[in-house]
């Protein structure tokens, strides 16, 4: 900046330039240290030197270059060129000791320096060019000895007569991209001079880098303390971690493996964002890091973003021209809140920046002591995204962006008279961070690099991150007016392929038949054989279908018809069975009343439900109670009262497959539970298409094992029932103890079962062996993949399904393999038949594969809503903006998912604080406001969460609006 911009300055603006003056100025010069030998290390040396320690073998502070040097190359000349900056540089000669515990920088007197050079002309051309790259791979994975050196490595490779390579590898602790430009220029100045016989005609350095290493350490703390009171402000209360979307979850120790895929803007959008940048007195850096910050909002989810810059750290002029690390990193923390325009953005980008450069004099290991004392080895502290921008052609700081300018990207410094070429290639790289993005403004556009690491990223998921922050500069340069909503990540044929390619499910089913009506067509075909069995009971399907008849004919006497609930209370049993289906051949609907439940919780849904009639068993214990004073005729399903009724099916009358067939109660997203409505429709696509999945035959025999007061007992009922194949139900009982529940397996020998993970869990943990020829379906909650493993080495077919209640069942289904699970996670899989399902962010917009969003879920099996409930219905289910059906709409899941790149749904928890406990949806907050009663509530929280079964006293308090506990233990 200079003095004639002066008076444009705002007062503000002046103030601060005056306050920075002083400050740059009144600070001691740097000079040569007094005593040669020891001296300390700088911050930034000692951090990498923690960290060489801490992770032997380390690589990802190797700093390589390669260079090609075209034409005649006097060797002579250029080792002579390499000998003089090392003798120049004491950084180049420097070694690292501890002395009493505390790391001390030594410098070796310069004793010459030869140059190894290797001899690859003689191999075919091909060869050489594979023999740069293993060299330049090794000089990358080069381990170095901090305490015994050389910390500074050259070697020539002569390919032929007129083509020369140059590899460099320095450890960052002694260099950094600056000092790399500063190595450049003197090693061409030098071997220039040299050539013509000339004396070096570099000026000596006036300061080594262990001087400024000194002088750092002797600042007043007063100084320092100025601007740690600043970054304390502006990090504090920052989230710990940039949540990205990533493919595997972060180990504990990483690798720092890295790769890296191009990235890059057109020459028009860059001139665009240039010409933004002006417009907001801003820089291109300002700009092209307030468009990355909007993308990584996107894909974390947050708006609160922060990223970690480079400041070349060289604002003193003994300094300039140093070889060392004197790079510093700012971390730039932008709030993204208030869907501001881009233009916005920038000027918030602007503002945090500028006050940063203000501070950057304290190194970053002073912010992070500061503010996160408590390290984790997983992640970077305080930033773990960095940007970096290399302009060919810098622009000039804007007014008040004083300070030295960020450190520039590695790039190919301006050459002396040697012309050298950087040789990229190689592209396995070293990392200590997540991402980095690396970019180059040139006359060309912008071009560069997005560098990540292996632990967390594919390369799949880099390239589709590279193309989406493509798309994002080009829309902000064409509209920095546009309000960050309405930025679109995804390109036509990504959009196509989340909303219309993965939901490809479109299938024939008997749309225009009830569940009964299909149950009713297989008694044609398969009339003597076992329907249903119960302990030692059995029904055939020509028997079944009798009781129900007789007992339907009764309930359409008593007025039950389309849409009319039938409350069913019964005990697990063949009359349990034959009311559900008794329920639908009469044209109502069932609601289901598990006498096991608390008899609050039954009150509840039977005053909700407004049933039309109870179905019950007399013999059951407090049933007298429960149903007195109830309105509806109560019916006893094992009287004698409708014996008599006809055996024929009944005609279907009014009802039609849009009519109800149960209403299921579920606590959901608020309050009270809810019946969940649901029509024949969904249900018989459902059933319909689980038959295809798990190949459902007339030989097929089902444990059904899971209270029908759970939608997922309609699939045990009735999947068999339509298809020819037996259901045999097993006592409650004998469904919850392990070594019973592996002796009914044993014992029955079932093709099928499902269950939820935590009845497999209990299996497996119990030390069941197996059933080889049976399938099992695992839903409810998610699946881990620990547990799937488990599972697949013990059973003959395994699906993860997953559903709510609102959707009818289950609505995705991955057919389990060994590949699964990705990154230790099974997908919860593809939409099934006749199923629509769209991952979208809080702008209602479907987001980027791989990204989280919210799980939408549509076509068939979406159900009528809550029960008289229109307000809570129209909350939760939308219209479908994506599927071009008119009126159909999406149920709200409050699932976080994503979508895999293969096409696969990826459950990741709730959006909400609803927990599963024991196939029950509970709010926390349902939860928390029973503490008070209740203080062994808490200690339940932690167990619903962390999914500890066997734990039954605490869990009890867990059910939903139960006052009661569920267990009396
Ligand atoms: P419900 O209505 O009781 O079936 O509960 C539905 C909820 O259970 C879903 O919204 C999910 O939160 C959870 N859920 C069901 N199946 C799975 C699954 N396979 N993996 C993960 N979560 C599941
Ligand atoms: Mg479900």
């Amino acid at each position: 900046m200079t003095e004639t911009s002066l008076p444009e300055l705002s007062s503000a603006k002046r103030a601060l330039r005056e306050a920075r003056l002083r400050g740059r100025y009144q600070a001691a010069p740097i000079v040569p240290r007094a005593q040669t030998g020891d001296a300390p290390l700088s911050h930034a040396q000692e951090r990498l030197w923690f960290l060489d320690r801490m992770f032997p073998g380390l690589t990802a502070y190797n700093l390589v270059t390669a260079l090609r040097l075209p034409g005649a190359l006097d060797e002579a000349v250029l080792e002579r060129a390499l000998a003089e900056v090392v003798r120049r540089h004491d950084a180049l000669r420097t070694t690292f000791h501890e002395v009493n515990g505390v790391p001390v920088q030594v410098v070796a007197p310069f004793t010459g320096y030869a140059l190894p050079a290797e001899d690859l002309s003689s191999l075919p051309p091909q060869a050489r060019e594979a023999q740069v790259q293993a060299r330049l791979a090794r000089e990358r994975a080069h381990v170095y000895d901090l305490s015994a050196g050389p910390i500074f490595r050259a070697s020539l490779l002569r390919l032929d007569a007129g083509d020369h390579v140059l590899l460099v590898g320095m450890h960052h602790i002694v260099s950094d991209t600056w000092s790399l430009g500063v190595f450049l220029r003197e090693l061409g100045v030098l071997y220039d001079a040299y050539r013509e016989g000339w004396d070096s005609p570099l000026t000596p350095l006036p300061v080594q880098y262990a001087d400024y290493a000194a002088w750092q350490r002797s600042q007043p703390l007063a100084a320092e303390e100025r601007h740690l009171a600043y970054w304390r402000r502006q990090l504090g209360g920052a989230p710990e971690l940039l949540e990205l979307p990533t493919d595997r979850p972060r180990a504990r120790v990483p690798s720092f493996r890295g790769a890296r895929v191009p990235v890059g803007a057109p020459l028009g959008v860059l001139d665009l964002l240039r010409a933004l940048a002006n417009a907001q007195g801003a820089t291109l850096h300002m700009v092209l890091l307030g468009a990355f910050q909007v993308l990584l909002a996107r894909y974390a989810g947050t708006l609160d973003v922060s990223v970690g810059i480079a400041m070349s750290g060289r604002s003193r002029r003994e300094i300039e021209g140093l070889i060392g690390i004197f790079v510093n990193t700012l971390v730039l923390r932008t709030d993204l809140s208030g869907d501001p325009t881009f233009r916005e953005v920038v000027e918030r980008v602007r503002e945090t920046a500028l006050d940063a450069y203000q501070h950057q004099e304290v190194p970053f290991e002073r912010v992070v002591a500061e503010l996160r004392p408590q390290r984790s080895l997983s992640h970077s502290a305080l930033f773990q995204v960095l940007f970096l921008l290399d302009e060919v052609a810098p622009a000039p700081a804007p007014a008040g962006a004083g300070g030295p300018r960020p450190e520039p990207a590695p790039a190919a410094a301006a050459p002396g008279g040697l012309r050298p070429e950087t040789i990229t290639g190689g592209q396995t790289t070293s990392t200590h961070l997540d991402l980095t993005l690396i970019l180059r403004s040139s006359a060309r556009g912008l071009s560069g690099w997005l560098e990540y690491a292996t632990d967390l990223f594919d390369e799949g998921t880099a390239r589709r991150m590279a193309s989406h922050l493509a798309r994002v500069l080009e829309q902000v340069a064409a509209r920095p007016e546009a309000r960050l909503s309405q930025l679109e990540l995804l390109s036509e044929t990504e959009r196509a392929l989340v909303l219309e390619e993965w939901n490809r499910t479109a299938a024939e089913y008997p749309a225009d038949r009830c569940i009964h009506e299909l149950f009713e067509a297989q008694v044609e075909r398969t009339p003597d054989a076992e329907a249903v069995a119960f302990e030692g009971e059995r029904l055939t399907y020509a028997e079944l279908n009798d009781r129900a008849n007789r007992l339907a004919h009764h309930l359409r006497e008593r007025g039950v018809g389309p849409d009319a609930r039938v409350a069913v209370c019964a005990g697990r049993g063949l009359e349990m069975v034959v009311g559900l289906l008794g329920v639908l051949k009469a044209g109502g609907a069932y609601v289901p009343l598990d006498p096991s439940y608390p008899a609050e919780r039954l009150r509840y849904v039977l005053h909700d439900s407004a049933p039309a009639a109870v179905l019950t068993q007399r013999s059951l214990d407090g049933v007298e109670a429960l149903f007195a004073g109830v309105e509806a005729p109560v019916i006893d399903l094992e009287g004698a009262e409708w014996a008599d009724r006809p055996a024929t099916d009944p005609e279907r009358g009014a009802l039609t497959p849009a009519h109800l067939a149960y209403v299921i109660y579920t606590s959901g997203s608020t309050g009270r539970p809810k019946g969940v409505a649901v029509p024949h429709r969904g249900v018989v696509n459902l059933l319909e298409s689980m038959r295809e999945t798990v190949g459902m035959k007339p030989a097929d025999r089902l444990l059904a094992v899971t209270t029908y007061a759970f939608d997922i007992s309609v699939l045990e009922i009735f999947l068999p029932l339509l298809h020819g194949a037996g259901t045999i139900i097993l006592p409650r009982e004998r469904a919850a103890d392990p070594a019973a529940l592996a002796e009914a397996i044993r014992a029955y020998a079932p093709t099928v079962m499902q269950a939820t993970p935590a009845t497999w869990r209990m299996l497996v943990s119990a030390g069941w062996e197996g059933a080889p020829e049976m399938r099992a379906l695992c839903g409810g909650e998610a699946l881990p993949a620990e547990l799937a493993s488990a599972l697949r080495s013990r059973v003959g077919g395994l699906w993860n399904v997953y559903g709510p209640t609102e959707t009818t069942i289950w609505s995705t289904s991955e057919a389990v393999r060994g590949d699964s699970a990705l990154g230790g996670q099974v997908p919860v899989g593809r939409p099934l038949a006749n199923t629509r399902v769209y991952v979208l962010d809080a702008a209602s917009e479907p987001v980027p594969v791989g990204v989280a969003g919210e799980l939408y879920i549509g076509g068939a099996g979406v159900v009528r809503g809550y029960l008289g409930r229109p307000e809570q219905t129209a909350e939760r289910f939308v219209a479908d903006a994506f599927g071009g059906e008119p009126g159909a709409r999406l149920y709200r899941t409050g699932d976080r998912a994503r979508w895999r790149p293969d096409g696969a749904i990826e459950y990741l928890g709730r959006m909400d604080f609803q927990v599963k406990v024991r196939g029950f949806r509970i709010e926390l907050g349902e939860i928390e406001g029973r503490l008070a009663e209740h203080p062994e509530v808490r200690e339940a929280v932690v167990l619903a969460r962390e999914d500890a079964p066997g734990e039954k006293r605490l869990v009890a308090y867990l059910v939903p609006d139960a006052t009661a506990p569920l267990e009396a233990s």
